[in-house]
């Protein structure tokens, strides 16, 4: 047996992340190359298996949320451009010098900051365009302009992030189409003034679904490279994406429980029958939501669906397998992912639990080891 498969763990598709990688790439605008986002961990998906398979795959170019991701990367012979998409504080120059990391700088004060510390460093610009997140205002030219003249800071590139480009009502679409004005805006005065934007670039995932290609140098994709949607919402563009990621667990034993008895914290299950019990090895400290049962929660077991029961514990939760005569002591059991001709979503399991996946995935624990494939 695959010790890394002992209790629970994530199975990672890599001929899938390939595949994503090559769709979202062919979506884009000629001249315009996928910037893999890579931050927590990619998303779950195990960050150095993701960044050494894109690579592979020519991808050139990686976005984190901080230093350390980007580290990481560097220490494990990632050798495109790494651009940090957070704030760093500038006592870090050094370190961001060091491991030849790209900074976003987050507003002027950021900038002046960083430059003042003496080293040389390679940045993107944000420009706030409407989400009031990181950036310094697309229409303060005086701002960007004072940014041009600092010392040490070599800018490579300039970004906006689009904030309801993922809703397909009116409303939202006239704000993207102001946030695309005020960015395109403000690369066209750099380019008037004889400063050079660099490497210019505004779509994420909900960018590449929903609008045309865009004339700029990358798109920064994350849930979409992992084959998920944010939630199950409607998309204008189709792209031939596959889930990357499998969560699986073990059954622990089997028990059976006489109409009217109980199980679990609170005794919060009940049997209503005669019923059998599965006790599966994966809980909330895996990054399960805790709340799951309760919304609707199931399990996949030998091809068949199977629904959680009771209170999800720390380390394992309870799944009615009364019709499942398969269920045994070791048997394995899909929690994300496909077993026979049944597939769980991650979409699913997100909506059961009042989130996106986005956040589902990214908060699967450190406990799960990642088993890649492909
Ligand atoms: C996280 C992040 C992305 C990736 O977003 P997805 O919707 O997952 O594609 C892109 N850009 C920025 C600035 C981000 O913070």
């Amino acid at each position: 047996m695959d010790e890394r498969k002992s209790r629970a763990w994530r199975e990672v598709d890599l001929d899938a992340l390939a595949h994503n990688a090559r769709a979202l790439q062919a979506a884009l605008a000629p001249g315009c190359r996928l910037m893999a986002v890579v931050k927590a961990d990619a998303y779950g998906h195990g960050a150095l298996p993701v960044a050494r398979r894109l690579e592979r795959e020519g991808v050139g170019a990686f976005a984190v949320a901080c230093l350390d991701e980007g580290r990481a990367l560097r220490r494990a012979g990632i050798g495109g451009r790494i651009l940090i998409l957070g704030y760093t504080p500038p006592e870090e120059a050094a370190r961001l010098h060091r491991w030849r990391l790209t900074q976003t700088v987050a507003d002027e004060a950021h900038g002046r900051a960083l430059a003042a510390r003496g080293v040389p460093l390679e940045v993107h610009l944000a420009l706030d365009t409407g989400m009031h997140r990181l950036g310094l205002p697309a229409e303060d030219r005086e701002a960007l302009a004072r940014l041009y003249r600092l010392p040490n800071l070599s800018i490579r590139g300039v970004f906006s992030h689009l904030c309801v480009s993922d809703r397909l009502d009116e409303a939202a679409g006239g704000f993207t189409q102001k946030q695309l004005q005020r960015f395109y805006g403000a690369v066209r005065w750099l380019k008037e003034q004889g400063y050079d934007p660099g490497e210019t670039h505004i779509q994420a995932s909900y960018g590449i679904w929903n609008l045309p290609p865009q004339p700029c140098a990358w798109a920064r994709a994350g849930i979409a490279l992992y084959g998920a949607a944010s939630d199950g919402g409607p998309t204008r563009r189709a792209l031939d994406l596959h889930p990357v990621l499998s969560l699986r667990a073990r059954v622990a034993t089997v028990r059976t429980l006489a109409p009217g008895e109980g199980a679990g914290y609170g005794l919060a299950f009940r049997a209503g029958r005669p019923t059998r019990l599965a006790v599966v090895t994966a809980g909330y400290a895996d990054g399960l939501p805790r709340a799951l049962p309760q919304g609707g929660g199931a399990v996949l077991l030998a091809g068949r669906r199977c629904p959680m029961v009771g209170r999800m514990c720390m380390d394992q939760l309870l799944v009615d397998v009364t019709d499942v005569p398969q269920a045994a002591p070791g048997a394995v059991v899909t929690l994300i992912g496909r077993d026979g001709a049944e597939r769980i979503g991650a979409e699913e399991v997100a909506g059961q639990c009042g989130t996106i996946t986005n956040e589902l995935l990214s908060r699967l624990g450190a406990r799960l080891p990642v088993v890649t494939c492909g």
